[in-house]
């Protein structure tokens, strides 16, 4: 029989990437495969002809506590300093998110933000955080109205916008992850010590990573399009999983985005790279890119952002028990294909929320644990 010589990945987004130079590091020849015409996934980004940022798939920032996979990618770029902050406009106001000091001295006067500032700090200490569900509690009447303010005014509509659901479909365990932040750090991603965007973009990154003599990459091509897999040494699904197996257990079921972005032929559209927008519009939010990679330009471009059941890219499994116990059943499925070296790893194929960290840890310890052992 004839000696294996490749690895096949399907997919080439930041799981599938990862993985392929995983191995091409330790001398394996690889495949990579994506049916669309560009690599990077849901990260993929490009400059346009007037020099402004794009990312397609909406506002990705990388950010991490993982060492391991922070140096990893950074082999291959460069990061700037983006510290990211989000805002939701709340009437009149831009209120930093999730809800903390500097919100409460914006949504309120200055005597109403002191008072309950001084309350807050007394009950809960500076830098804490409680959930909202908790805040609602609250024995104390005024801390409790300001629970029911932040839960009517920023989670909310924003919630029932993202999701579909009705207020009373939403999981309390949902409501209790929602914190309220008693400090004036206004990072959103605060617990995370690395962070920022690559310099040149993350489709610059994924072209270094590739950019490998013991890596192939094929682009436009379905995994339909590969004749033979017991060819391959392995192969490493990033693909959905639902459609690997042709749908026949069923499909598994996302939220969808679908994004409305225009140039605007001014040197700033807004205050901030996002903005949400909990109550007002059909849309959630509006991503101004320029502003992830402080870039100053005549023109710019931002996107609206909606999500929806039919229309747009899989942005979001949805969780409930019937898609849990399809996504397993496929599982069982792939654990029965004995006569191939199957992996499945990523967000499709895995049904799961990954951040783009964690996508990459996963990818990094599918080859070093599972396939180099
Ligand atoms: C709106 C949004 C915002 C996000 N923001 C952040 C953020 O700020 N920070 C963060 O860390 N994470 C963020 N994420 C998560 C991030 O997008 C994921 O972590 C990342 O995309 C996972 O990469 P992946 O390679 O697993 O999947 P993907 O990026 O989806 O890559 C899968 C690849 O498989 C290919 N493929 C699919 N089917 C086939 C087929 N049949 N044949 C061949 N190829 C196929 C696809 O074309 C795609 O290129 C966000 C996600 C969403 C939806």
């Amino acid at each position: 029989m004839a000696e294996k010589k490749s690895h096949l990945v399907i997919g080439a987004g930041i799981t599938g990437i990862s993985a392929a130079r995983r191995l091409a590091d330790i001398g394996e020849q690889v495949l990579i495969i994506d049916k669309n015409n560009h690599i990077g996934g849901n990260c993929y980004d490009y400059f346009d002809s007037n020099g402004n940022y794009i990312q397609q798939y909406g506002p990705h920032i990388f950010h991490t506590s993982n060492k391991k996979v922070w140096h990893f990618l950074s082999r291959f770029t460069q990061w700037n300093d983006y510290r990211h902050k989000v805002v939701a406009r709340v009437e009149s106001n831009l209120l930093v998110v999730p809800f903390n000091l500097t919100s409460l001295k914006t949504a309120f006067d200055k005597d109403k933000s002191r008072y309950l500032e001084t309350k807050l700090i007394n009950r809960y200490g500076l830098e804490h955080s409680i959930s909202i569900l908790e805040l609602k509690k609250d024995s104390d009447p005024d801390i409790k109205k300001l629970g029911q303010f932040v839960y009517e005014k920023i989670f909310l509509n924003y919630t029932v916008k993202q999701w579909d659901y009705k207020p009373d479909q939403i999981d309390p365990q949902v409501i209790n992850r929602v914190p309220v932040m008693i400090s004036y750090d206004n990072r959103y991603f605060r617990y995370d010590k690395y962070q920022g965007i690559p310099k040149k973009g993350f489709s610059k990154m994924f072209d270094n990573m590739l950019n490998h003599p013991c890596i192939e990459i094929m682009l436009e091509t379905d995994l339909k399009d590969v004749l033979s897999f017991n060819s391959y040494k392995n192969i490493i699904a990033t693909s959905p999983i639902d459609e690997f197996f042709d749908y026949k257990l069923g499909a598994l079921q996302y939220r969808k985005i679908y994004l409305d972005t225009k140039q605007h032929n001014c040197r700033s559209y807004q205050e901030n790279s996002v903005i949400n927008y909990p109550n007002d519009h059909n849309y959630t939010r509006i991503t101004e890119y320029n502003k992830f990679l402080f870039i100053e330009n005549n023109s710019t471009v931002v996107s609206k952002e909606y999500a929806s059941w039919s229309k747009g890219f899989v942005a979001y499994p949805v969780f409930t028990d019937k898609n849990i116990n399809l996504k397993n059943e496929y599982l069982k499925l792939a654990e029965k294909q004995k006569k191939l070296p199957l992996f499945f790893a990523g967000r499709l194929a895995e049904f799961k929320y990954y951040n783009m960290d964690n996508a990459c840890e996963r990818a990094l310890k599918l080859v070093d644990n599972e396939i180099n052992r």
